[in-house]
């Protein structure tokens, strides 16, 4: 019941009691947004646990595994994912060591309804800060280390599609293309 647990966390915190946590749009590729190097956050205050909160409640009602902050339209270096272990977030997340390799079926919420099989490295660590600005490190393979990479790619501007081969990534623009002069067309 992620709802419920993140309104109860919230109303614990005090300061923001009043306030309802929000499930924002996800912004679908070719927004401007997700294609853009997002900037640094430098405040760490009520409005950035606010906006890591609402990006918490919009990757469960996705419901998705990760989100990062442009996907909501905000160009920060945010990102948030639960791998199993409960909500996580990372602020000015930086790659710090991967290895391995693997191949997995990846999606992108910013890409409904579509997966392809991409190798990246197996094992990825990640180091940030958290919403206080202490600093947080988070490692692992399978799936954490999947989301970490997925996530980090989002706040330098890459989606997914860019780890295709060449001939997949023109099928896939096709396919989105067509799709998209489909739904004006209805
Ligand atoms: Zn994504």
């Amino acid at each position: 019941m992620p709802t419920r647990s993140t309104c109860e966390r919230l109303s614990r915190r005090g300061a923001v009691a009043s306030r309802a946590v929000a499930v924002f749009p996800i912004r679908v590729y070719p927004d401007p947004v997700l294609r853009m190097k997002a900037a640094p956050v430098e405040r760490f205050d009520d409005d950035l646990a606010r906006l890591v909160d609402d990006m918490v409640e919009t990757m469960y009602a996705a419901p998705g595994v990760g989100l990062a902050a442009p996907q909501i339209g905000v160009s920060l270096r945010v990102v948030v994912f639960d791998a199993g272990e409960g909500p996580r977030h990372l602020i000015n997340p930086v790659m710090e060591s991967t290895s391995g390799e693997h191949e997995f079926e990846e999606g992108c919420l910013s890409v409904p309804g579509k997966w392809w099989p991409i190798t990246r490295p197996a094992f990825a660590r990640a180091r940030g800060l958290d919403i206080r600005g202490e600093e947080v490190v988070y490692e692992g393979d399978e799936l954490v280390g999947r989301v970490l990479q997925h996530e980090l790619d989002h706040v330098d501007g890459i989606v997914l599609l860019e780890h295709l081969g060449r001939r997949e990534r023109k099928q896939a623009l096709r396919e989105l293309r067509e799709e998209a002069a489909f739904d004006r067309s209805t």
